[in-house]
């Protein structure tokens, strides 16, 4: 019998259903490789009883014909959703210790639909990172070592990086990511997986710890697009605790899979081609381009030309907005406190702060409070609100000449552990091709094209319509389908 940590969210799903295999089984492969994993340093909480509990629940809804979307599917929580009476903490100091009395609407989601929990993924601290080495609790590893034997560590990207390194290393078939700018898409690029952010407001932020609220966006890693699709239908869908979530019924995104593009015209943004890209992220673009081509595709170039203020601008309002978030974190209401002896509520405040968050958080809570403030506030504020509003245009302008986009996910393969991490810009530049759909709240994804010579995966980018998911997902199969990428991670861990 094949391995069952081999098989993924769909494979899982209809061989329960046929009798195959039993879901406890299922639960308690994937059990066992979390805990062979552990050098990975991908789980932050490990919950093998939850899998256990909900395998169960899946093998007697099959006795009884009542099997659910998700029975039998064990899963990977990144730690920034909230899971009633499992220790949450964002990956910081300042949440350790806090066990939330609720369950964020996505993962409940899941379980509702009959999936199962593995565990709470590690993650880049409150989502800030490109790496996930600002985790107070150390970084992830990931899986993959580049061929040229040096067997350097390399990053499994950020700030899903557990989510990315778990679903690649076959600890999980599949896991829960959050994209703010970019933190679904380059993790799984980065570790030769698929990712998927959706339109924002698809998926409910209630009980996801905020980052950048205007931004924040759940969506899934799977293996593949249409382990992708299932789990997004599962996750979607309108909530009346989320102010901005969408009121809009959820599509049947598996169903209308396919990958035959004819009528489609794909766009190639002039403006991603980046001053210092490598050689090899270009091949990778142009293959991206012939694979669509072959499924059917028009190929045509578009402008988008407000791109290189993307990053800016992201670097300011994600920074703002996290700034305001992030002062609810005072040590009188959640997790950690710290009250120095005689000390008074203002220094209880500062050394709670001082002690709980980690460096990156602090510099991004200080540049939100900057750019927030009454002297800088028109500057800084006002002005990225308004760019933001003119790259908003741009996509829409695109979008009247095209269906979709194709562009690379990241600059570069992963980089080395430690390789950026005294370097905020060159860290933040990682997201120069992510952030811009962000901003423009667009669904986007990302599959692997390939690899690179050192033998690391590298991922294409499709961005589509807002609440146009299936044209992004049916442009990620037709790459997938051609790609034809197998590659995986030797099992050194
Ligand atoms: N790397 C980006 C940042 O550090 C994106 C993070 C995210 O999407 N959560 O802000």
């Amino acid at each position: 019998m094949t391995n069952l940590t081999d098989l993924g969210v769909a494979d899982i799903r209809d061989g329960v259903a046929a009798g195959t295999f039993s879901a406890r089984d299922v639960a308690t492969a994937f059990n066992a490789a979390v805990e062979q994993g552990r050098a990975l340093n991908a789980w932050l909480v490990e919950t093998p009883d939850h899998a256990l509990v909900a395998a169960d629940a899946a093998d007697a809804a099959r006795a009884s014909g009542d099997l659910k979307p998700l029975s039998g599917v064990p899963l990977g929580i990144k730690d920034l959703f909230c899971t009633k009476g499992v220790e949450t903490t964002a990956a910081s100091g300042m949440l350790k210790g806090f066990v939330p009395p609720y369950e964020s609407t996505v993962s409940g989601k899941l379980l509702n639909a009959g999936a199962g929990m593995l565990g709470k993924l590690n993650m880049d601290q409150f989502a800030m990172g490109s790496s996930n080495e600002t985790s107070a609790f150390g970084n992830v590893v990931s899986p993959w070592k580049r061929n040229d034997g040096g067997n350097a560590a390399l990053a499994p990207g950020g700030s899903s990086g557990g989510s990315s390194a778990a679903v690649s290393a076959r600890m999980a078939p599949g896991a829960t990511g959050t994209d703010t700018g970019g933190s679904i898409r380059q993790p799984a690029a980065f570790t030769g997986i698929s990712g998927i952010k959706p339109t924002y407001g698809r998926c409910s932020r209630w009980g996801t710890i905020a980052f950048a609220s205007s931004l924040d966006q759940a969506g899934p890693m799977a293996r593949d697009v249409r382990d992708c699709a299932i789990l997004l239908e599962a996750m979607s869908g309108f909530d009346a605790k989320d102010a901005t979530s969408l009121d809009l019924p959820v599509p049947a995104w598996e169903k209308g899979l396919s990958a035959d593009l004819k009528g489609k015209r794909v766009g190639v943004p002039k403006e991603y081609r980046v001053d210092g890209m490598p050689p090899e992220i270009e091949a990778l673009w142009q293959q991206g381009i012939a694979y669509m081509k072959d499924a059917g595709a028009e190929i045509v170039e578009v402008s988008l030309p407000h791109t290189k203020y993307a990053l800016p601008t992201y670097y300011i309002i994600a920074p703002a907005e996290a700034s305001s978030n992030l002062a609810r974190y005072d040590g009188v209401r959640y997790g950690l406190r710290d009250l120095p002896d005689g000390a008074n509520l203002q220094e209880m405040y500062a050394a709670t702060r001082a002690d709980g968050f980690g460096a990156e958080v602090k510099r991004r809570i200080m540049v939100g409070t900057y750019v927030l403030s009454a002297g800088f506030y028109d500057a800084y504020f006002t002005k990225a609100q308004k760019v933001r509003a003119l790259i908003v245009r741009d996509f829409e302008h695109a979008f009247t000449q095209c269906d979709v986009l194709l562009t690379p996910t990241a600059p570069s393969a992963a980089f080395g552990l430690g390789e950026k991490s005294d370097d905020p810009l060159a860290m933040y530049l990682n997201d120069v091709f992510t952030v811009p759909s962000s901003l423009a709240g667009l669904p986007a994804m990302s599959v692997p094209g390939g690899l690179d010579t050192q033998g690391l995966p590298l991922g294409l980018q499709i961005i589509g319509r807002a609440l146009d998911e299936q044209g992004v997902l049916n442009a990620g199969l037709a790459i997938e389908e051609r790609a034809g990428f197998t590659a995986r991670p030797g099992q050194w861990w």
